[in-house]
């Protein structure tokens, strides 16, 4: 893909010093003259970066589910998702990107440019400033996540919209995006959110937003997962959630509401049942002569975890009923 600075079509740079870019600024102005459109430019940037990397870091855990190697890492060791129920998840998930998330995504670019974000533009800003604030996105979505997704839980929202993500109990990496279109939209405000809301403060460019957005459906991809590696980001940052903590919340149904980090769960008290869990599997650890043992009575732990998760699920809609009637 190449541009000239003279051509009709390139009403988006005038007078552009074209040896004053980088190779990445140069592809991006590239690509905003090729599409000629910045609304369609910046649509089709965004949808097709989605599905790149929704997909393509889906396909390591498709290919590490089916390997038996793999499963000394499973969290739950006995949940290994069919090929069936993956292209079950692959067709929803398809679905809804294309039905929903492509027409909103259109809706981005208008309202980037009303709140100030840069788009077309170049240069693009410096390395330690979208470093600043990607840390800032991640943060405003964690937290933004923690309220919005207990929420989720109260009876009308669970019932209607957040039960379709707790389809799968035990989750795989394919299942980080298996939800109702309106539970996308509510917790999408959190991923849009920070960038919005910062620009009101300071420039922010939407290439900042484009690679906070990778960064977080790894996050959310690997946080799906079902497997805790002994090289798992969580075994380096302490604070950082991983898939061990999201793990047990479609397990138990509770607890653990927070995207990226542990601490909003542990200031509001939203992890003891995780924590009372942990304990008890480090007691059996503890206890157990041999590995077959310990894996044994981590099943049993598991399965009771599992039966209180569904009753606790069963008392959020049987609330319901009750209001209703
Ligand atoms: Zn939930
Ligand atoms: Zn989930």
């Amino acid at each position: 893909m190449s541009f000239n600075t003279t051509d009709t079509s390139n009403t988006l740079y005038p007078g552009l010093d074209v040896s004053s870019l980088s190779w990445a600024e140069h592809k991006w102005v590239a690509w905003y003259v090729w599409w000629g459109n910045p609304v369609i430019a910046t649509g089709m940037i965004s949808f097709l970066m989605h599905e790149i990397v929704y997909f393509g870091r889906s396909i390591p855990w498709v290919i590490v589910d089916a390997i038996p190697y793999f499963r000394r890492w499973k969290l739950q060791p006995n949940k290994i998702p069919s090929p069936e129920e993956q292209w079950d998840c692959v067709k929803q998930v398809l679905w809804a990107h294309i039905t929903v998330e492509l027409p909103t995504i259109w809706l981005f670019h208008p309202m980037a440019e009303f709140v100030g974000m840069k788009t077309y533009h170049v240069p693009f800003p410096s390395l330690s400033t979208m470093a600043w604030q990607i840390a800032f996105f991640m943060f405003f979505e964690d937290l933004f996540h923690w309220a919005a997704h207990r929420l989720l839980h109260t009876p009308l929202l669970y019932k209607y919209i957040h039960k379709i993500h707790h389809h799968y109990a035990a989750p795989f990496g394919l299942a980080a995006e298996y939800a109702h279109p309106a539970e996308v939209f509510i917790l999408g405000m959190g991923t849009l959110g920070g960038s919005l809301v910062l620009c009101f403060f300071t420039e922010v460019h939407f290439v900042s937003f484009f690679i906070w957005v990778i960064v977080k459906l790894f996050q959310a991809i690997d946080s799906h997962s079902g497997y805790d590696f002994p090289w798992s980001l969580q075994h380096i940052l302490p604070f950082w959630s991983g898939a061990e903590h999201h793990d047990f919340h479609h397990m138990a149904f509770t607890d653990n509401y927070a995207t990226s980090f542990r601490w909003w769960d542990t200031i509001f008290g939203t992890d003891k049942k995780y924590h009372a869990y942990r304990a008890r599997v480090k007691a059996a650890k503890a206890k157990a002569a041999t590995l077959a043992e310990f894996s044994k009575a981590e099943q049993e732990i598991a399965n009771q975890v599992l039966a209180e998760g569904l009753k606790t699920e069963a008392a959020i809609e049987a609330r319901l009923k009750k209001k209703s009637s």
